[in-house]
This record gives structure tokens, C-alpha cells and sequence, in this order.
């Protein structure tokens, strides 16, 4: 068998990209599948260097791997998790990524010459990992989706019960620990079953909807609205102490009862009832300020709703 014409064939027709330099990075070698890649001819790049031909590669990476190969006479390799690419090339994939370049894992071989014993080139091998790089991103992307929505209410978009008394826990162990203010608004809707048996159950959740989004609107950043159950919500209100935490809900309340909704071609109000509970070092518990701040829920309700009240021990 003619091994040197077999294997000249097949580094040509591969689907990588095979490279061969000398000490200087000179090329020497330059595949069919480098050809196609980088629109650049075999005859045009023999005897430039690497870099002369890329100049985006990452020059002095580049040098001291291939340097390491020629010293220490063993392979190196680079993959495109650490290094999306080294020789910046289109892909050819009928896929969309983020990027329109070749991802590339890279081996470097050394190259010893017939009866010589140190290697005086440097083969390098290109593979495209654009498939993977792919399937990696939208696993990442679909991780990520998967994650927002176990943590979030699919009606309104805010955060679910167990997301936000997650979150919660968390804010009471910090307000513990460093004795920062915290404050817990629970608000709950206003005769909301009238809502539901005068406009529909549809027009419920539209009120559902717009109350969340006239409070998102109204939150700052590091606050939490979720949604505690049914009508009832709940917002975490970290380093806000109980006059901040009245202020606001007093905003919320007051516009939320101004708003005027539209279903069917019928326009609807709604109305808040409040109460707020401040953190307390004597607490030991989250849920010690979820009851409290029940309590003075069901006080706004008893007083005729639509007003808030906070918790007095
Ligand atoms: P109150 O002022 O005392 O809170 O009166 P209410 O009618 O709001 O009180 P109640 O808790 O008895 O009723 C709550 C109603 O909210 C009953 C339930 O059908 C309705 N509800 C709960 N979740 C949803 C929802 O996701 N969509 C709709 N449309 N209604 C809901
Ligand atoms: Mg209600
Ligand atoms: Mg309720």
C-alpha cells in the first residue's frame, strides 16, 4: 500500500483543518479543509507565518504553545471551552449561534523528521466543535428558562410561594445577623369574589395582573413582590423600616384605587386592603412576620378596607 498517498488523500478530503509549521511558524502544510474555511489557497500562505495569515489569532498563546511543543517533543491542545476559537474562521453550520465563528478544539503534534529524533515542525490539527458549542449555548439558554419559570407565578410573573419565602428566609437571616431594618407588606384584593361573580373569573385575573404590575412599577430594585396565595401577595422590603414600608404601601394602595381596568367593555375597580410588620430582633422566625403582618391585614379589612395598617404588638 501506498501509505504516503493514502494519507496525503485523506488529510486533504478530513473534515478538519490540518496545519503543518515549521520553528518560525512558517506554514508548510495547509488543508483542504483550512482552504475552504478561512477562503484563503494553499499556494498563497505556504511560507508566511500563522500570524501573517491570522492576524487576529492570539500571537503570543500561540508562540510559546507551539514553542512548548518543539521543547518538550509532546502534543498540547487547547479546547474552545477555554478558547472559543484560535484561527478565526466562519462555520459552515446551518446552525444560528451567538457567534459566527468556527468553535475549535486544537491539538499540537510534533513532528520529528525520518531518523531524527527532536521534532523540526509542528502539526496542528483543527477540529469544529461548532456543534456542540451550539447545543451547549441552548442547553445553557433552556437551563436558564427553566429556572425563571420554577420560580415564578404563571399568571402574574412574580415570584411563586416557595421562590419568594425562599428569598424571604434569606432576608430575615441577614436582617438577623447584621440587624438591618426589614419590612413586610401582605396585601390581599377587596371583595375579590365579587369581582370574579360580577365581571367573570377572566376579569379576576386581569385585575390579578394589572394590581402586580402597577406594584412592580412601583418597587425598587432589591424588593420582592410574590404571590403568597390567591388574591394575597406579599413584598419583601429589605433595610426599610416600618415608616418606608407605609409609605409605600399607602402609594400602592392609593393608586391601585384610582386605576380604573377594562374588560369586555366594562370598567372595573378594585380596591387593597394592607398590613405591614417590621423586623424585630425577638422574632425567630420569617414566618413570625408573615403572621403579624396578616394580623394587620385582617385589621384594614376589619376597618372597612381599602387602607393599611401596621402591626403594633
Ligand atoms: P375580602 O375582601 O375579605 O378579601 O373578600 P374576598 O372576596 O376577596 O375574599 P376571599 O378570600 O373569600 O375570596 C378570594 C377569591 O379570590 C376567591 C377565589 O376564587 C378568588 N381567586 C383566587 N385566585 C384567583 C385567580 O387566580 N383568579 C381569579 N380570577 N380569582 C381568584
Ligand atoms: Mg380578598
Ligand atoms: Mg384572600
Amino acid at each position: 500500500m501506498d501509505v504516503a498517498a493514502v494519507q496525503s488523500q485523506l488529510i486533504e478530503r478530513i473534515n478538519s483543518g490540518v496545519l503543518v509549521v515549521d520553528q518560525n511558524c512558517c506554514l508548510l502544510y495547509f488543508n483542504r479543509f483550512m482552504e475552504s474555511h478561512s477562503l484563503l489557497q494553499a499556494s498563497e500562505v505556504i511560507g508566511k507565518t500563522l500570524f501573517d495569515i491570522f492576524p487576529d489569532a492570539p500571537q503570543r498563546w500561540l508562540q510559546r504553545k507551539i514553542q512548548s511543543v518543539f521543547m518538550l517533543n509532546t502534543p498540547a491542545f487547547s479546547s474552545w471551552e477555554q478558547r472559543q476559537f484560535v484561527f478565526k474562521m466562519r462555520h459552515a453550520r446551518p446552525v444560528t449561534t451567538s457567534s459566527e465563528y468556527m468553535a475549535q478544539n486544537i491539538t499540537f503534534i510534533p513532528i520529528c523528521s525520518d531518523g531524527q529524533s527532536e521534532p523540526d515542525k509542528v502539526g496542528i490539527i483543527v477540529e469544529d466543535m461548532t456543534d456542540v458549542f451550539f447545543y451547549q449555548q441552548k442547553l445553557k439558554d433552556t437551563l436558564k428558562e427553566l429556572e425563571e419559570v420554577s420560580r415564578t407565578d404563571g399568571l402574574t410573573k412574580v415570584s411563586n410561594r416557595r421562590y419568594w419565602e425562599e428569598r424571604f428566609r434569606i432576608e430575615f437571616e441577614t436582617a438577623q445577623r447584621y440587624e438591618h431594618d426589614l419590612s413586610l407588606i401582605m396585601f390581599d384584593l377587596d371583595k375579590f369574589k365579587r369581582i370574579n361573580d360580577e365581571y367573570g373569573h377572566q376579569a379576576g385575573d386581569l385585575v390579578l395582573v394589572k394590581a402586580t404590575e402597577l406594584v412592580q412599577q412601583i418597587l425598587r430594585k432589591g424588593d420582592l413582590l410574590g404571590r403568597y396565595g390567591g388574591e394575597e401577595f406579599g413584598i419583601i422590603l429589605p433595610n426599610t423600616a416600618e415608616k418606608g414600608a407605609f409609605e409605600l404601601a399607602e402609594r400602592i394602595r392609593s393608586q391601585f384605587s384610582l386605576l380604573t381596568m377594562q374588560h369586555d367593555n366594562r370598567s372595573i375597580n378594585a380596591t387593597m386592603s394592607m398590613g405591614i410588620c417590621q423586623f424585630d430582633s425577638r422574632f425567630t422566625r420569617f414566618e413570625d412576620m408573615v403572621t403579624r403582618a396578616d394580623l394587620a391585614l385582617y385589621q384594614s379589612k376589619r376597618e372597612g378596607r381599602n387602607q393599611v395598617t401596621i402591626y403594633q404588638a
